[in-house]
């Protein structure tokens, strides 16, 4: 059964179809640019997810016997789509999270690229791969690597598109069947998205989108599926872990950040405040690998803030879709008010707002400045709390080890970034970071970008990785066939056991000295 919204915005078409909705109650979802309702949101139930789960598992043995090529080539009708029709995605993802239409594009384009690299990789990958037998030419092994089912992804609303579909991608050439179960606040793009599988040549059932809250919704997805694929902030990452562990199905957790950026003096400065705007500010700094924490050396202190403030300040906010504005709103009132409350404790504590401050009702209801701070200390929730807004705090360090010892000064090791001219040197430093990726002269877009390595954190970051081989085969479980050929493992030859226990060991001690 399904339910459609029609959403009020201006646009094309963007009637979408939730595929599991089956509840009779909605809930008003408001656009972060004006605070009006925007459309109602159809609300599942527990039930819902049951009946989605056991629809996904008719489909998806079918699915998985489907050959690669043919589910390959679904995904790839589906980046088509998906880049064909960006203008209508972007809409979606303005209206539903106040993000620019720059951030907007970033999701799309990821999602393609995202695409493109599976759909290149999964065969190599996913094929069955002979093994050495425990005892050369009498044990043929084969790897094999099998679907683990139905696969549960969990978002948050950040980046709704680029989540939604960029971890279902892998799930399905992998053979699984979803559920995707979005944040209220953007669960239209997750519906846009099965819009577009069912456009590809998706078996109908084998994705479906379940809405409404995290903890029963989000509860009744990991109680139902074979693997969830979380993201969202550390705290929820830990009732996901220890629901699954409840269950011993596996989950990969992509979680909270407090990244650092070490700005080394012999760093070209004009470049370094280009790519500190980007990657501090870029969706609002709503963006788990964004910048919060800036350690730049007292010797170039004063002159990188000459760079660096001026390019903040001339920032425009984007109010409203389309292309003006470098960074949007808000997500939400709440939001706003724990960004706001970070700044605040910081403002009150003697820190000093040297951009920006504060929140901006005259532009948009939920408008912030892009805001940069200095002498913020131990003793201010934002010196280690996530804030998950566009607010940086620029901290003066006198050599490379007091930055490095700094940045990692932290439970979260998701993202850092070094600026220098010597790449050699930085990326010494860079191996001593206590971090799942580390960006050398970018802020982000260079390891989450490069879809063929993992990105994933460490500590409180998280557990698992998305992107690379490991992005896909964590979608699978490895399956051993061994054939036993000839002789068994039991006393052959009609030796007694003393005399093939011999013949084993010395066997054993043989095969030392072979080459495999
Ligand atoms: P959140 O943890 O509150 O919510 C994320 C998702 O989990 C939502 O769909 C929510 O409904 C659901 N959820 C909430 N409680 C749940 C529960 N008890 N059981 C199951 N599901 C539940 O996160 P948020 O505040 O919406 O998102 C922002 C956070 O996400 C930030 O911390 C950010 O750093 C993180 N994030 C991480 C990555 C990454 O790749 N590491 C990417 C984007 C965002």
């Amino acid at each position: 059964m399904t339910a459609t919204v029609a959403a009020p915005f201006p646009g094309p078409s963007l009637t979408s179809r939730f595929c599991a909705v089956l509840g009779d109650e909605t809930r008003p979802v408001r656009a972060p640019f004006t605070g009006e309702v925007l459309y109602d949101l159809p609300l599942s139930t527990p039930d819902d997810v049951v009946l989605a789960v056991a629809r996904a598992r008719e489909v998806q043995s079918g699915w998985a016997q489907t050959p690669l090529r043919e589910r390959v080539a679904v995904i790839r009708r589906f980046h088509d789509l998906v880049l064909a029709k960006r203008d209508e995605a972007m809409d979606i993802l303005q209206w539903e999270t106040g993000k620019a239409r720059g951030d907007a594009l970033e999701e799309v384009l990821d999602v393609c690229v995202v695409a493109q690299y599976y759909g290149r990789l999964a065969g190599r990958v996913l094929r069955t791969r002979r093994r050495r037998g425990a005892l050369p030419l009498l044990v043929g092994v084969e790897e094999v690597r099998r679907p683990v089912g139905v696969v549960g992804v969990i978002t948050p609303w950040n980046y709704p598109l680029t989540l939604a579909a960029g971890d279902t991608i892998p799930a399905l050439i992998a053979g699984n069947g979803v559920i995707v179960k979005p944040d209220p606040q953007t669960s239209l793009i997750a519906a846009w998205v099965a819009d577009q599988f069912l456009l590809a040549g998706l078996p109908d059932g084998l994705f479906s989108v379940v809405t409404g809250d995290g903890p029963t919704m989000g509860s009744a997805v990991i109680d139902a599926v074979d693997y969830v694929m979380f993201t969202g902030s550390s705290a929820t990452g830990r009732i996901v872990a220890e629901r699954c562990a409840r269950r011993l199905i596996g989950c990969s957790l992509e979680l909270g950040g407090k990244n650092a950026m070490i700005i080394r003096a012999d760093a070209d400065l004009a470049r370094a405040a280009e790519i500190a705007v980007r990657a501090c500010f870029a969706n609002t700094g709503q963006l788990c690998m964004a910048m919060e924490r800036i350690y730049v050396h007292a010797d170039v202190h004063e002159e990188f803030l000459a760079h660096f403030i001026p390019r903040v300040l001339s920032l425009r906010i984007a109010t409203a879709p389309g292309w003006e504005g470098d960074l949007g709103c808000l997500v939400s009132p709440e939001h706003l008010a724990r960004v706001q409350a970070h700044v605040d404790d910081a403002l009150s504590a003697g820190a000093i707002a040297i951009a920006g401050g504060r929140a901006r009702p005259d532009i948009g209801p939920l408008a912030f400045e892009p805001t940069v701070l200095e002498g913020v200390d131990e003793s201010m929730i934002l010196c280690r709390d996530e804030t998950f807004g566009p607010v940086v705090s620029v901290y003066p360090v006198l050599s490379d080890d007091e930055a490095i010892a700094r940045a990692n000064d932290t439970a979260y090791g998701l993202n850092a970034s070094i600026l220098s001219r010597d790449v050699r040197a930085a990326r010494a430093m860079a191996r001593r970071l206590h971090s799942g990726s580390v960006n050398i002269n970018e802020g982000y877009a260079a390891t989450w970008g490069s879809t063929a390595s993992p990105v994933g954190g460490l500590g409180d970051s998280g557990l698992g990785r998305r992107h690379g081989e490991g992005g896909l085969l964590a979608f699978t479980e490895s399956q051993t066939i061994a054939t036993q050929r000839f002789l068994g493992f039991g006393p052959q030859l009609g030796l007694d056991r003393e005399r093939w226990g011999e013949v084993l060991a010395a066997a054993v001690g043989a095969m030392k000295h072979i080459r495999f």
